[in-house]
């Protein structure tokens, strides 16, 4: 295990087993609904681009893939009270289309809030979103398709980051506590 992780929260096998399932129950919805408009995924970039890549391949319906990006988060603590900085949504191509939004973490829930309100202003047919983690701390954001429910730990690893690193860790894992506050060893 690299040097600054203090323990792993979910273990790669136990993701690969629920990003199947959930792709299972992803495509018998889509299937129904890629019949009365296109399917456009919206993967919030970067922290979504690993659970993406391993999902999709589970999914054998016709789709195109939009990334947008999402910014709310400096280091380890979210900027309080601000508005999510939504770039790389094209509007005119949501218009008439089924919109599924792929986010790596459902926290504050201020992304998946905003990019759904964006995606049905746009006038998509339908919006659904699909996190891989929910934390405890958004009970109220709607989301239908979740991977895992975990605690209000901050958590690195399968696509996710700490100051840009870490998101190559195959595992979903959390930081030993000298890192958050003195910075990532060797960086
Ligand atoms: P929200 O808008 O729901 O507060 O924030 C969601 C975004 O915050 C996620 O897409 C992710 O980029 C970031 N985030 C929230 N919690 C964590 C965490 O534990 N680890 C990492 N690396 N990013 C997180
Ligand atoms: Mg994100």
């Amino acid at each position: 295990m690299h040097d600054d992780l203090s323990a792993i929260l979910i273990d790669r096998d136990s993701i690969a087993e629920r990003v199947e399932s959930l792709a299972t129950e992803l495509e018998r919805d889509l299937r129904v609904k890629v019949e009365s408009g296109d399917l456009i995924v919206l993967p919030v970039m970067t922290g979504s681009v690993v659970f993406m890549a391993d999902l999709m391949r589970h999914l054998p319906i016709r789709f195109r893939i939009e990334p947008v990006r999402a910014r709310s988060y400096v280091g380890p603590t979210t900027v309080a009270n601000q508005p999510v900085q939504l770039e790389g949504v094209d509007e005119e191509s949501l218009r008439g289309s089924h919109v599924l939004i792929v986010d790596d973490v459902l926290d504050s829930g201020r992304t998946l809030s905003q990019l759904r309100s964006v995606a049905e202003a746009a006038g998509a047919l339908s919006v659904a979103a699909c996190v891989l983690l929910r934390k405890e701390t958004a009970p109220d954001t709607p989301c239908e398709y979740v991977g895992f429910d975990i605690p209000d730990e901050f958590v690195v690893g399968y696509g996710l980051d700490y100051n840009g690193l870490y998101r190559n860790v195959p595992d979903i894992a959390v930081l030993r506590p000298e890192v958050l506050t003195e910075g990532p060893a060797g960086a």
